[in-house]
């Protein structure tokens, strides 16, 4: 039931390369990034991870994101399609693209290449750990987990902590393309949200900031973020959605990211204060919101596309025409392919204009 990120994106992205592929040029699909900003312990690395479905991202009630890693998920063939539904992750830093089949190893390393240049005293470091995970169930999309905000230095920290963490997560954010996952969690002020602040200063029309409500599970007994998620305490263009991660004890019990969805379910069913809010709870909504929002970039990406094909299609028939009579020519299978291929665009145009929630699981 869970649709994790990309889920009913990656059939059309994959088609699309196909067309790409088929009219013999190599530019491919770029999609946006996505990064995750907000204050330390709101939950980011927890988000992302249920997003990617897998366990592999250091967290913790203390701070364990020191540096950008900036996560490339790369698409295999899955074994119906001729692959393996083997998955596996590589580091930039380690030689011959070594890979890391077990998760929990993932996990270790980026702890360890952490320490390697951040030190072992809860130091900070703006340089990258580039992680690729390799997946039959991904989509070739990149996300970047972000050391989060804090406000008093501690350990190696230099006492200029929060302006170098707020310089570091803007030098991704202000990219136009980045899609912003700002993370409050419930429990604190949505007024006085890092988050929101920092997510604000890079996208002021909050065009493509995506307001996450972490940890719904535990806030004060009597109150509930009704408000919070209705977009009625501070607006937000793309709204807003609610999630319930793993807490500490789930992490040291080694609770399944698939554990972790059925119980968030379970306790959104469980509270009446939530009925009726549908569309803005659970990682998998989360999911399908990036989803649409992935939909939309690529039909942006489509006219140019049509175009790219209806000029590869005159300069066929030309060349067709001065063959003369030889119709089984392979100018001619290029010409029919590529009319073909057309069609099959403006299909998914269609598709993607009018019934884009379609294209979403649910
Ligand atoms: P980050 O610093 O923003 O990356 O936060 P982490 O993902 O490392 O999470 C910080 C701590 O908060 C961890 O102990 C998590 O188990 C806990 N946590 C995160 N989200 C939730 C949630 O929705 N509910 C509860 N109860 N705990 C959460
Ligand atoms: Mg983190």
């Amino acid at each position: 039931k869970a649709a994790p990120l990309g889920s009913s994106v990656i059939p059309i992205v994959n088609k699309l390369q196909d067309i790409f592929a088929q009219l013999g040029s190599q530019s491919s699909i770029e999609l946006p990034q996505v990064a995750v900003v907000g204050s330390q312990s709101s939950g980011k690395s927890s988000v992302l991870e249920a997003l990617v479905g897998r366990d592999f991202l250091p967290r913790g009630n203390d701070i364990c994101t020191r540096r950008p890693l900036v996560l490339q998920l790369l698409q295999t063939k899955s074994k119906s399609n001729g692959g393996s539904d083997d998955e596996w992750g590589e580091f930039l830093h380690l030689p011959n693209n070594h890979r890391i089949y077990d998760f929990s190893e993932i996990r270790r390393e980026i702890e360890a290449e952490t320490n390697r240049l951040a030190g072992d005293n809860k130091g900070v470091s703006a340089k990258q750990i580039r992680l690729k995970i390799y997946s039959p169930n991904v989509l070739d999309i990149t996300l970047v987990d972000l050391p989060g905000i804090t406000k008093v230095p501690v350990g190696d920290q230099p006492s200029d902590i929060e302006a170098q963490i707020r310089t570091m997560i803007l030098s991704y954010i202000k990219q136009p393309s980045c899609l912003i996952l700002a993370v409050t969690p419930a429990n604190s002020d949505l007024a006085n949200s890092d988050a929101l602040q920092v997510a604000r200063t890079a996208d002021p029309d909050c065009h493509r900031t995506i307001g996450v409500i972490t940890k719904l599970d535990i806030m004060d007994k009597g109150t509930d973020a009704r408000n919070l998620l209705a977009g009625k305490v501070v607006p937000l263009r793309l709204g807003y959605v609610g999630v319930v991660n793993r807490c500490q004890e789930d992490i040291m019990l080694n609770r399944s990211v698939k554990e972790a969805l059925r119980a968030e379910e379970k306790f959104f069913q469980s509270r009446p204060a939530y009925h009726g809010l549908a569309d803005s709870l659970g990682i998998p909504q989360l999911a399908k919101k990036l989803n649409q929002i992935l939909v939309q970039h690529i039909k942006a990406l489509l006219p140019d596309l049509k175009s790219r094909i209806s000029n590869a299609l005159v300069a066929t028939a030309k060349e067709h025409q001065s063959y003369g009579d030889i119709t089984e020519s392979s100018a001619g299978q290029g010409a029919l392919l590529l009319n073909f291929l057309s069609k099959y665009c403006e299909a998914y145009s269609s598709l993607l204009e009018g019934k884009s929630e379609e294209m979403s699981t649910s």
